[in-house]
């Protein structure tokens, strides 16, 4: 038999893959998953115009056969096979993907769930295994050949029996080396974990023989070892189901499932979207933030599928900093992927499912304001903090999504309220949205300067987080209404009258004031007379836009 050789190119490429593309071994079990997956799907697509060709599901199925005593793992499935040209195009040309090909030819029907493209895939086989046998029976032929590799060295091809149509790829699994160990890939709980991390969602049956110890039905405390073939992946995802179907149990069993948080999720949001972009994405809202949310260590992202496999954990790409607390995953089938899948190519389309997204979010969290405040009220104790950074940060790029997404404690009912909330009650002649900055409600409330606006029966923030002023001066405005600090110079409701008062007595104690100034010299910049106060003598006020609060803040910051 004569052994046919690699092209140079080739050669280097396949050496270049097995080394550098994959970052984990484990995914080479994803690869060969989804070339079967691919290979059924074009038995399904042809039977769709073929009508001597019938599409029965249940004959249509992956096995994965590890034998430990052998030292192999088989992955077989029925799907349309390879003729002896296939094989040498396919699995003898490096980057040649049948798939790709089958794909193009097929646009005008709906091949889309094809998942193979770059034609490598097959070979990330070789990290994990010496050996590649690959037995497979054609559909159009009828006929079984057999290709089998040793990796870098090429490959040989040999005519071969088969019972059925389909694929069986043997992987000898390599000996364990003093660093690595490969043991793993022969162990059934193993391979199971591995299928459903990334397999879950093939849409044909992935089915294995599992071992195991169960409580004996029927009699108390006894056991029995049973061996059978189980169905390992779930098929179906929860995203691709109709969401009338769905209950809120549904959602918080995934959420559980998928170790999103301990906590259960305050909100989902199921979405389907089906315009400019094509995805699928099941978000949540968590209950409570997770105890490194505030630092550092905490990474925001979504789980991205394309097309129903796992492509990354987490993408952070697909969330603003600002909404970086959602949780959650998406599929789409219109992602274009690098070489190994691990990573995007473009990230057009990426973008686009990221707008969408924020803007899913953004109207799910200003509908809970408006229909479940109890609800928004508990999620802003978790990440309100956030969304006040939010608008901070990129100097306020982003204030007019969150703006309304603010809550701060009022003066009114001592209840947490919303900008709009504020401003809509405002009486006619009030003209400012005023705020006190304080460690807590009770210290504002004892402060002086909000006496005069309080008699005047205007409401008033109070500003306990030492973001809030800040975040507050990014807005400047709400609905054309400047924000204010009642400690500020000029509040805006000091009748003129009131003022020449102040400013004749000023002209009067003259000296005295000076003198009380140099006495405070260093503390105060000035002493003056004032209408502002009721029951108390005296209190510290602000010149310009910065409040006492601030600076304090601002003195601490190192420079
Ligand atoms: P890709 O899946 O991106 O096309 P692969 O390297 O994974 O690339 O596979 C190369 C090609 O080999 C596929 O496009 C397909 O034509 C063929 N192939 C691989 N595995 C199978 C299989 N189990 N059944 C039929 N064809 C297969
Ligand atoms: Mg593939």
């Amino acid at each position: 038999m004569e052994k046919k050789q690699f092209q140079a190119e080739s050669k280097r490429l396949l050496e270049m893959m097995i080394n550098s593309i994959y970052t984990q071994k484990e995914i080479f079990l994803r690869e060969l998953i989804s070339n079967s997956s691919d290979a059924i799907d074009k038995i399904y697509y042809k039977a769709l115009t073929d009508d001597k060709l019938v599409f029965d599901k249940d004959n249509y199925y992956i096995q994965v056969i590890p034998d430990k005593t052998n030292r192999t793992l088989t992955i077989r499935d029925t799907g349309i096979g390879m003729t002896e040209e296939d094989l040498e195009n396919n699995l003898g040309i490096i980057a040649k993907s049948g798939s790709l090909a089958f794909k193009k030819e097929n646009e005008a029907k709906d091949g889309h769930n094809i998942i193979g493209q770059f034609g490598v895939g097959f070979y990330s086989a070789f990290m994990v295994a010496d050996v590649v046998t690959v037995i497979s029976k054609s559909l159009e032929t009828g006929r079984a050949y057999k290709w089998e590799s040793t990796g870098a060295d090429g490959y040989t091809i040999e005519p071969s029996e088969k019972e059925s149509v389909g694929t069986e790829i043997v992987l000898k699994i390599k000996d364990n080396t003093e660093d690595e160990s490969y043991d793993e890939y022969l162990e059934e709980y193993r391979l199971r974990s591995i299928i459903k991390k990334y397999s879950d969602f093939i849409r044909y049956p992935i089915k294995m023989e599992i071992s195991g110890r169960r409580p004996k039905e029927g009699s108390e405390g006894e056991y029995e070892d049973y061996r059978e073939e189980q169905h390992v992946n779930s098929m179906v995802p929860i995203w691709r189901k109709n969401k009338k179907e769905l209950t809120t149990e549904d959602y918080e069993n995934f959420y559980a499932e998928k170790h999103y948080g301990f906590d259960k999720p305050l909100k989902h949001i199921h979405v389907s979207a089906d315009g400019a972009v094509v995805y699928q994405a099941i978000l949540f809202i968590p209950e409570n933030s997770p105890f490194d949310y505030y630092s550092k260590e905490y990474e925001k992202g979504l789980e991205l599928y394309a097309n129903g496999v796992l492509i990354m954990n987490k993408c952070a790409d697909l969330l603003p900093d600002y909404f970086g607390f959602v949780k959650g995953m998406v599929d789409s089938e219109s992602l274009s992927l690098n070489i190994s899948r691990e990573m995007l190519q473009h990230d057009r389309q990426l973008k686009l499912i990221a707008k969408n997204i924020e803007s899913k979010i953004k109207s799910q969290l200003l509908s809970m304001v408006k229909d479940e405040r109890d609800k928004y009220e508990q999620f802003f104790k978790a990440f309100g903090r956030q969304i006040k950074f939010g608008v901070y940060n990129d100097y306020g790029m982003h204030k007019d999504t969150l703006q309304d997404l603010l809550l701060f404690t009022s003066s009114k009912e001592k209840k947490l309220v919303t900008l709009d909330d504020y401003v809509s009650r405002m009486p006619e002649d009030q003209k400012y949205i005023y705020y006190a900055t304080g460690e807590s409600n009770e210290r504002i409330e004892k402060l002086p300067q909000t006496e005069l606006v309080a008699d005047k029966g205007y409401e008033i923030l109070y500003f306990t987080d030492d973001i809030d002023e800040f975040a507050i001066k990014v807005l400047m405005k709400y609905k054309d209404k400047e924000f204010k600090s009642v400690s500020s110079s000029d509040l805006g409701l000091e009748a003129d009258e009131s003022q020449k008062e102040a400013d004749a007595e000023n002209n009067e104690h003259k000296e005295l004031f000076e003198q009380m100034t140099s006495l405070l010299d260093g503390k105060v910049t000035g002493v003056k007379a004032s209408k502002r106060l009721k029951s108390h003598p005296v209190c510290l006020s602000t010149e310009g836009d910065v409040s006492i609060e601030m600076e304090k803040i601002l003195n601490a910051m190192p420079s």
